[in-house]
């Protein structure tokens, strides 16, 4: 079980912004911008490569969360979604999240 199933389930805390049947997000323990919110799929799935045909709705829902929570949270001057996928990428927990950094100017390429 990951550390993210178990803010799922509400066993250890978490600063959650926002909740539905599908997703949940919350506040990055070590945020990397002023904002810095991961929304993940309730659903456990590893990473982007482990998706399927049947996760295409939940992927959307989870682009219009992303939405949302960037309105909300008030990054109209732009912000970056990232999904990291496998360690040479740098994911270090295997379940699903996008992260939602905004707040500050962003470098191009990303490390
Ligand atoms: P990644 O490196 O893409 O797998 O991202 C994992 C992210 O989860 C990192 O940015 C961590 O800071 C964050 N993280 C790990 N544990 C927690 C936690 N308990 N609460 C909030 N964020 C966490």
């Amino acid at each position: 079980m990951t550390i993210f199933k178990k803010i799922i389930d509400h066993e250890i805390p978490a600063d959650i912004v926002y909740e539905d049947d599908l997703c949940l997000a919350f506040r990055d323990i070590n945020p990397q911008a002023p904002v810095h919110v991961l929304v993940i799929p309730k659903k456990e799935i590893t990473a982007v490569d482990a998706l399927t045909e049947t996760d295409k709705d939940l992927v959307g829902h989870i682009f219009l969360v992303l939405q949302k929570l960037a309105k909300e949270l008030g990054l109209s001057d732009g912000f970056r979604v990232v999904t990291n996928n496998g360690l040479a990428a740098g994911q270090t927990v295997p379940h699903l999240h996008f992260h939602l950094l905004g707040g500050r100017a962003m470098g191009w390429p990303p490390g």
